[in-house]
């Protein structure tokens, strides 16, 4: 399986290229040259397989350049910090289910991806001889998913900026808890786009970002896209009968469009999916693309900060990827979008009724005051406490309910990692665990530095790790 540029204008790269690089070269996104496709009697035999049995499955559909045995070994460890059935489901009635994608070390669904991506990458980086010094800007949830994927790697240094003084309790914990000669988190004196425009910055050095193997494991990253894909069919076949050709929904609270991309990729694979809903809070870019076809990103000032802090985006990274197949696979009509974005917005509401006839997309937006009353209604009707993205989307899965047609909601985070919504929403304050209180107590590692590109080149090229030239 090759890679492709959605703008059509680089070489063709293999799995393990593609996951080394950002962008490619042209400015768009590696994509599948085409789709792998999954029958019905391959879906079944599937059923029995256990979590990493059937990651090592899919993924392989993809990752053709890595020998199966060492795909398997990888996903295995990749997996071990999870609970055996690694995505468990659960009903919370009115015909939803949750998908617990939340049961990694950092309590948000990125560890699934995330935990792969360390693996592979470390794989492909002694395989080549190299080291990658992972450089990345965090306002919580990415950043320590990506340390904690990360760290323990020979190979890999991540040195992670986030604004000081606006992470919440817990976040800070979670990250600067880590005691490891390759984290480095660097709280940078600003706002979350001070530390996203020093990345820029920095990667835009081409000379300073060779010399130094600075890399990015974002969500536009071809490998976190795969790893997520598995989750869509292992929860398809625990919510449908054997033999029974169900169709059933999927609801995914989102912001850079990373998580229902490998739920529309799961579709276009032949995964019964009947719709695919996206849901936003105050941020609803998405939501306004998909209700009239006309893309608008907002600017930093126009970006509210919500009680869902991680789905508060700008733009959407991974929208690329969609526009790519509604085209029909023409790069050359991708190209024109992102021509015409430059005057701020593009434009396909003349193809908007395909989204949900062809696609399956449909959306919605919840605000803060949906997101409490909908945490207060499911603590009520079923005792269980939903953190508030996974509320978002719980709130817009209610209007796309179907009767006969099981609706299926991402549990994007836990609610530990929020409480204070909790607290507004029900009153309730929730205990941490054993080991998570260890965590909140535990000594902080953190360098603290201005918002100034040269102090942080300066940094980085002190403690990167080096190319051993042999
Ligand atoms: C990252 C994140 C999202 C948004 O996912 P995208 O892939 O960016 O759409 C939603 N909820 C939580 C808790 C997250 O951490």
């Amino acid at each position: 399986m090759n890679y492709i540029s959605t703008r059509g204008g680089a070489e063709p790269l293999t799995f393990s290229e593609a996951l080394l690089e950002g962008l490619a070269p042209d400015g768009g996104l590696a994509v599948p040259a085409a789709l792998p496709e999954v029958d019905g009697e391959t879906l079944e035999r599937w059923r029995a397989l256990t979590y990493p049995q059937l990651a090592t499955e899919v993924i392989g559909l993809f990752a053709t350049d890595i020998p199966r045995e060492d795909l398997a070994r990888m996903v295995a460890a990749a997996y071990e910090p999870f609970p055996a059935e690694v995505v468990p489901l659960r009903r919370i009635g009115e015909g939803i289910e949750l998908v617990g994608l939340s049961e990694g070390p950092t309590l948000a669904f990125k560890d699934l991806a995330m935990q792969f991506l360390g693996q592979v990458l470390e794989y492909t980086l002694e395989r080549r001889g190299a080291v990658l010094n992972v450089l990345g800007a965090t306002s919580g949830d990415t950043g320590s998913a990506a340390e904690h994927a990360l760290r323990g790697k020979e190979r890999i240094a991540v040195f992670m900026l986030s604004p000081q003084g606006r992470m919440s309790a817990f976040q800070r914990a979670q990250m600067f808890s880590l005691n490891d000669p390759h984290i480095h988190n660097i709280a940078i004196d600003g706002v979350f786009d001070d530390c996203q425009n020093l990345v820029k910055q920095l990667a835009g050095d081409l000379q300073f970002k060779r010399e130094h193997s600075l890399g990015a494991v974002n969500s536009i990253n071809l490998a976190r896209i795969t790893a997520q894909v598995v989750y869509y069919f292992w929860a398809w076949l625990r919510a449908t009968d054997a033999g029974g050709w169900t169709e059933l929904s999927f609801t995914v609270p989102s912001g850079n469009f990373g998580n229902i991309l490998s739920g529309f990729y799961a579709r276009q694979m032949g995964l019964p999916i009947r719709r695919l809903v996206l849901a936003t809070n105050e941020n609803n870019v998405l939501d306004e693309f998909f209700r009239t076809g006309i893309y608008r990103p907002r600017g930093a000032a126009e970006t509210l900060a919500t009680s869902s802090p991680s789905m508060d985006i700008s733009k959407a990274s991974n929208l690329e990827r969609f526009i790519f197949e509604l085209a029909g696979r023409d790069a050359a009509r991708v190209l024109a979008a992102w021509r015409e974005l430059e005057g701020g917005s593009f434009d396909f509401s003349s193809e908007q009724p395909r989204f949900a006839e062809e696609f399956g997309l449909v959306s919605g937006t919840s605000t803060h005051a949906d997101r409490l009353a909908t945490i207060r209604s499911v603590h009520e009707a079923s005792g269980d406490i939903i953190d508030p993205h996974t509320a978002d989307g719980v709130k817009v899965a209610r209007e796309y309910v179907e009767p006969g047609v099981p609706m299926l909601v991402l549990e994007t985070a836990k609610p530990q990692k929020f409480a204070e919504t909790i607290r507004e929403a029900i009153g309730v304050d929730l205990e941490l665990s054993p080991e998570l209180g260890e965590m909140m107590a535990a000594p902080q590692h953190v360098v603290e530095m201005a918002n100034d590109a040269r102090a942080l080149q300066d940094y980085i090229a002190s403690s990167a790790l080096r190319q051993v030239v042999q």
